[in-house]
C-alpha cells in the first residue's frame, strides 16, 4: 500500500507558473526562490486536492467500492530538503500541516484551511502515533509518519468522525470532521521534470510539471480523471492477473493489446467522470490535441497507447453517446461502471 509520498528532488529546477502570493516578513532569511517555488508547488496540492475531490464525490452513486473522505491533504515538513523554508512557506506551527482544503468538503464546511498544523487526532497527539506498524514498513522512513497519520486519520473516519486539535498561527481549537463517502483514490502531485501521470490501483500521481502545462482546471481534470478510471476499473489488478508485461516488453503482442484495451477503458469512463463533476469534457479533446501536437509520439503515445488524433475521435464517439443518455439526478450512469459484474 502507497501512503501519500512527496518525492523530492531538485524542485528549485522547476518553473511555477501558478500566480504566487505576495510575500513578507521573510528579512531575508529564507531564499525567496525557494518560498516560491514551495507555495507554487502548494497551489498545485490545492488545485489536484479539489479536483480529485469533486471527481470521487460526484460519481459516488456509480462506484461499488466506497472510501471515507474529508477533502484535506496532509504534509510532513521531514518530507522536505530544507525543513526551516518548508515550514516558513508553508505556514505550518510544527511538522504536520494541511496543504489543500476540497472546496465544499467537510474540512472546508469545519473551515479547515492551507497551513493549519495537526496537533492531535482523537485526542492522540501527533508524535505519540506508533510508526512501529509493520504495513508502514516498505514505505521510506521519511514517509513513514505521514503515512502512520493518514491510517490512523482513515481508521477514525471509518468508524464515525475525527476530533482534531489545529493550530493556526499558534492558536489552537479542535473540530470534529465527519466524512462524506465517495468513491474510493488518492490523489498526489509528485515533484519531477518529467510530464507524466499514474496510476497504481490507488494513487493517481501527477507530476508537477505536468499539472504546471494545463490550461485551466478543466484540463488537469481531463488526466486526473483518466488515471482516476484506471483505478474505479482496477486496470491495475486486471493487468497483473493476465501476467501483462508493463515493461519494455509489453509494447509488443498481447501484453500490449491488452494494455490499450485498458487505455482506451480509461479514456472512455474519464469523460463521464468529468461531466458528472461538472467539468467540460471537451476539455480532453483541447488537452490531448495541444499535447499532441507539441509532443507528438511521446510517452503518452507509446504503442500501447492511441496516437493522439485517435483519441480524440474516441473522446468526441464518447461525448456523443454521452448527449444521448438521460440524466439521472443530473447526471450521466458512466456504462463502464455499472455495467461491471
Ligand atoms: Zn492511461
Amino acid at each position: 500500500m502507497k501512503a501519500m509520498t512527496r518525492i523530492w528532488f531538485s524542485f528549485l529546477a522547476l518553473t511555477f507558473t501558478a500566480p504566487l502570493l505576495a510575500q513578507d516578513g521573510a528579512d531575508g532569511q529564507f531564499d525567496a526562490g525557494a518560498v516560491e517555488a514551495l507555495k507554487g508547488l502548494q497551489l498545485l496540492d490545492q488545485r489536484l486536492n479539489a479536483i480529485g475531490y469533486r471527481l470521487v464525490d460526484a460519481n459516488a452513486p456509480y462506484c461499488d467500492q466506497k472510501a471515507p473522505r474529508t477533502g484535506f491533504f496532509l504534509n510532513d515538513i521531514a518530507q522536505y530538503a530544507d525543513q526551516e523554508t518548508a515550514r516558513y512557506a508553508l505556514g505550518f506551527d510544527d511538522m504536520i500541516g494541511i496543504t489543500a482544503v476540497a472546496a465544499d468538503s467537510p474540512a472546508d464546511s469545519a473551515k479547515l484551511m492551507p497551513g493549519d498544523t495537526i496537533q492531535a487526532i482523537n485526542n492522540m497527539s501527533i508524535d505519540e502515533i506508533s510508526m512501529d506498524d509493520p504495513q508502514l514498513a516498505s514505505e521510506p522512513p521519511v514517509y513513514r509518519r505521514i503515512a502512520a497519520i493518514n491510517r490512523m486519520m482513515e481508521q477514525a473516519l471509518a468508524k464515525r468522525g475525527a476530533q482534531l486539535t489545529v493550530s493556526r498561527r499558534g492558536v489552537s481549537r479542535t473540530v470534529l470532521i465527519e466524512p462524506v463517502i465517495t468513491c474510493p483514490g488518492k490523489f498526489q502531485i509528485r515533484v519531477s521534470a518529467d510530464r507524466s501521470a499514474t496510476a497504481d490501483g490507488e494513487m493517481v500521481s501527477i507530476t508537477s510539471r505536468l499539472a504546471e502545462y494545463f490550461l485551466d482546471d478543466d484540463e488537469f481534470a481531463a488526466v486526473a480523471a483518466h488515471e482516476l478510471a484506471h483505478n474505479l476499473l482496477k486496470h491495475n489488478d486486471r493487468l497483473n492477473a493476465q501476467k501483462v508485461n508493463r515493461g519494455f516488453f509489453g509494447q509488443f503482442g498481447k501484453s500490449a493489446s491488452r494494455i490499450k484495451t485498458a487505455e482506451i477503458e480509461a479514456d472512455r469512463l474519464s469523460v463521464w467522470l468529468m461531466a458528472n463533476a461538472g467539468y467540460d469534457p471537451d476539455a480532453a479533446i483541447r488537452f490531448w490535441t495541444r499535447y499532441g501536437k507539441e509532443h507528438g509520439k511521446g510517452i503518452f503515445s507509446a504503442s500501447t497507447h492511441y496516437r493522439w488524433k485517435k483519441r480524440v475521435k474516441l473522446f468526441e464517439e464518447e461525448i456523443a453517446i454521452m448527449a444521448t443518455i438521460e440524466r439521472v439526478d443530473g447526471k450521466l450512469p458512466p456504462p463502464l461502471l455499472t455495467s461491471q459484474d
